[in-house]
């Protein structure tokens, strides 16, 4: 083997790529990784941490009506966002530093620089002015929130990126897209009393979710007073002269606003890096295209998390991290799992889906039989709280296979979690109606619905 400075070179200290430098470091290998902004990533510094923070901050005003029927009289409250961004920085700065040391400890090397390929085996850290050589070159360089030029009046908006850490809080905000962040965007705001509007270009807001979660999360956020408008999209907007902003609709609406929000997807870091030099190919979204085990056209170069646009999820940062240091130093060569994926979405109610969705089964299945739930959860019983949980089983008529799992309701992103084992495991309804049920609990009605709400054969409700 060539003499290089370092086994392995990662570019990028988000989720990902301090992973994989962590792992190798600890099997003794020679590692080096830079980061040009802060170690943590998207999802640490200005993604699903500091979001969850927020998320539990928007939930306090309902907690605190919902205590009321539970005999608690909560004296007027109030709210100070600059006391909630201040408390974010210091939990983000020491998680920050958490991933610096991990990798430092396991035996790494860790730059805070900015990094240029220059060739297959060597790297350029502009901010130290030098290039160092690695045998193997990993490219966890993330993604960042996708602009919208074509939209005149774009340079008024922010992105999820801003609005962690706006000097004050809008009185109304406008949030452009029906996606993740849109719809988890949407409920912290709404639920820290700004004045909310969403408005999505298509008929439902989560397009890639089951259309019951989708139809009932719409609907409770409207009661809530969030205003929702489908099947619409901004055409301009314009600072007014009191300074705020409006905003013209293609329905023909004028929204007055103070923040417009775009959350219309993330594009991959990619530019100005030397990939083209190197000839790393890049596919139609300027994505680095990888074979199953995250291996580039280039040998010894490598790629994971979102700048790969597979799946743009930490745990699957993660997860292709891993696969990655077993095929690349463990001489066991791992493939990328992308199949049956629980994930969340952290809006007010939770979603927690694994697996199919009742759509995308139908389409693959000629028999399909449905077990749905509605009702509501115990806790709102005294809170009087009028919100319904939802919970739905997606399962193969012919092998009883349970194909997807999807719930609305308090707590669906751990219920998500842990249904996401069953599924992975290929397990059947009746290994559901086997299991016995932890009483009383929301969750135990994924194993007390013996019986179909309906079926669905060759496409048609029955
Ligand atoms: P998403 O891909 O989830 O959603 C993008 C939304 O923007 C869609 O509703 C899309 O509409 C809409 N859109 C796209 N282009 C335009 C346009 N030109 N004009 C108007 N609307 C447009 O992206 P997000 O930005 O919400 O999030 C990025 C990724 O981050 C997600 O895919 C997710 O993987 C990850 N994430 C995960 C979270 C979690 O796990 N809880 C939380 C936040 C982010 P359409 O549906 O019609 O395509």
């Amino acid at each position: 083997m060539a003499d290089y400075d370092y086994d392995l070179f990662v570019i990028g200290g988000g989720s990902g790529g301090v992973r994989a430098a962590r792992v190798a470091a600890s099997l003794g290998k020679r590692v080096a990784i830079a980061e040009e902004y802060r170690y943590g990533g998207t999802c640490v510094i200005r993604g699903c941490v500091p979001k969850k923070l927020y998320v539990y901050a928007a939930q306090f005003p309902e907690h605190f009506t919902d205590a009321a029927g539970y005999g608690w009289t909560v004296p007027e409250a109030s709210f100070d966002w600059p006391t909630l961004v201040a408390n974010k920085d210091k939990e983000i700065a020491r998680l920050e530093a958490i991933y610096k040391k991990n990798v430092v400890g396991a035996g790494g090397e860790a730059f805070h620089s900015r990094v240029m390929l220059v060739d297959p085996h060597s790297v350029y850290l502009v901010a130290e002015d030098r290039t160092v050589s690695a045998d193997r070159i990993l490219i966890a360089t993330g993604g960042r929130p996708a602009p919208h030029p074509a939209l005149s009046g774009h340079e008024y908006c922010i992105f999820s990126n801003e609005a962690f850490d706006l000097k004050q809080l809008p009185k109304a905000i406008m949030i452009e897209g029906g996606g993740y962040i849109a719809v988890e965007f949407a409920n912290i705001f709404h639920g820290l009393g700004v004045d909310t509007t969403l408005v999505y270009r298509g008929q439902e807001i989560l397009s890639r979710f089951d259309m019951d979660l989708r139809r009932s999360l719409h609907e409770t956020m409207e009661k809530k007073g969030i205003r929702i408008l489908c099947h619409s999209v901004s055409e301009w907007v314009r600072k007014n002269p009191q300074g705020r902003l409006d905003v013209l609709l293609s329905g023909g609406q004028t929204l007055t606003v103070d923040q417009v929000m775009l959350a219309i997807g993330r594009i991959p870091n990619t530019e100005n890096m030397g990939l083209e030099g190197v000839g790393v190919e890049l596919g139609k979204t300027g994505a680095i295209v990888v074979d199953e085990y995250s291996r580039t056209n280039i040998e010894n170069i490598w790629a994971i998390g979102d700048v790969t646009h597979r799946v743009q999820l930490t745990p699957v940062a993660i997860h292709e991290a891993m696969c990655f240091i077993e095929t690349a130093f463990k001489n066991n060569p791992t493939a990328v799992d992308h199949d049956t994926i629980p994930t969340a979405v952290f809006s007010q109610p939770e979603i927690g889906t694994v697996g199919l969705s009742e759509d995308e089964a139908v389409k693959r299945f000629p028999d399909i039989d449905i077990y749905r739930a509605s009702f509501r959860p115990m806790r709102h019983t005294l809170s009087g709280r009028d919100e319904k949980m939802l919970m739905k089983l997606v399962v193969d008529g012919a092998s009883r296979k349970v194909l997807g799992a999807h719930i609305l309701g308090p707590d669906a992103g751990e219920m998500a979690q842990l249904l996401g084992i069953p599924l992975k495991a290929g397990l059947t309804k009746d290994d559901f109606d086997r299991t016995m049920a932890v009483h009383p609990t929301a969750a135990e009605e994924l194993v007390t619905m013996y019986k179909p709400t309906y079926r669905v054969k060759n496409g048609e409700r029955v």
